[in-house]
């Protein structure tokens, strides 16, 4: 059987999560192009693909950055199923989308995920509500990772929390070889790939990397269609 190990790099499947606003968009972009672009499309979900390089090793990252429709039930459940692992991003300037993110860390604990949580806009001190203290002690109660980090200052700490991230889901993916019998993720690629070619085109030009819009109706008949043993990815859709 042909299985994703042909592909020269592992793969990790990364949700950004958090309120609208935050800047979900901003450290995304920031991680994976080093830019910082001001204004991103906020109306559907979007699926980043790249290759990184972490500890000398190549993984291939796909990233969601999840839409503000979806931020505001508990948890968009079908993103952070389909992940190995989340972001959870709040900003010092807005104090509910701290109450947001601490809530949601708990919920996100419990599905044994590695998590990390970023406070952003760490550039806006004179307009923090939220102090770093606790940030930091949210993140410990639940011994997930925690940085300041701001989009426009470029801070070192969104390059390391991506970067640890990626290589704590390394070390549990080498400890577990067992491979999948096929990549919904390239079964993903297939289904929203041609849907995307509808639509607009890309948002953002993303530097040897691709994006997609990410449908959940898309996830949901990926799931559906992957119990069907007949049923041939390629198919036009
Ligand atoms: P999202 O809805 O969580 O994806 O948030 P966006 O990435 O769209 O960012 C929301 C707004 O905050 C935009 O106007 C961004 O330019 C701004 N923003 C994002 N990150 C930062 C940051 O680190 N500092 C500052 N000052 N503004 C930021
Ligand atoms: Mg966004």
């Amino acid at each position: 059987m042909k299985t994703e190990e042909k592909n020269a790099a592992p793969r990790v499947r990364i949700a950004v999560l958090g309120q609208a606003n935050v800047g979900k968009s901003a450290l995304t972009v920031r991680y994976l192009t080093k830019r910082y672009i001001g204004e991103y499309r906020s109306d559907t979900d979007l699926l980043y693909r790249q290759t990184v390089t972490v500890n000398n090793a190549p993984i291939d990252v796909e990233i969601v950055d999840i839409s503000g429709e979806t931020t505001d039930s508990p948890l968009p459940v079908e993103q952070v199923e389909w992940s190995d692992a989340c972001v959870l991003v709040y900003s010092i300037t807005d104090r509910q989308s701290f109450e947001y993110a601490h809530a949601a860390l708990q919920r996100l604990l419990k599905t044994g995920r590695p998590t990390t949580l970023l406070a952003n806009k760490a550039d806006l001190e004179h307009l923090r509500q939220v102090e770093e203290s606790e940030g930091r002690k949210a993140a410990s109660e639940g011994s997930c990772a925690f940085y300041e980090v701001s989009a426009v200052d470029n801070t070192a700490g969104l390059y390391q929390a991506f970067d640890s991230l990626l290589a704590e889901c390394r070390a549990a993916q080498q400890h577990q070889p067992k491979a999948r019998k096929f990549s919904v993720s390239k079964m993903l690629g297939t289904l929203i790939g041609s849907a995307a070619g509808k639509q607009h085109p890309p948002p953002l030009p993303v530097g040897g990397g691709t994006v997609v819009e990410f449908h959940k109706s898309d996830l949901h008949r990926t799931r559906v269609l992957s119990r069907r043993p007949n049923f041939a990815a390629t198919a036009s859709l």
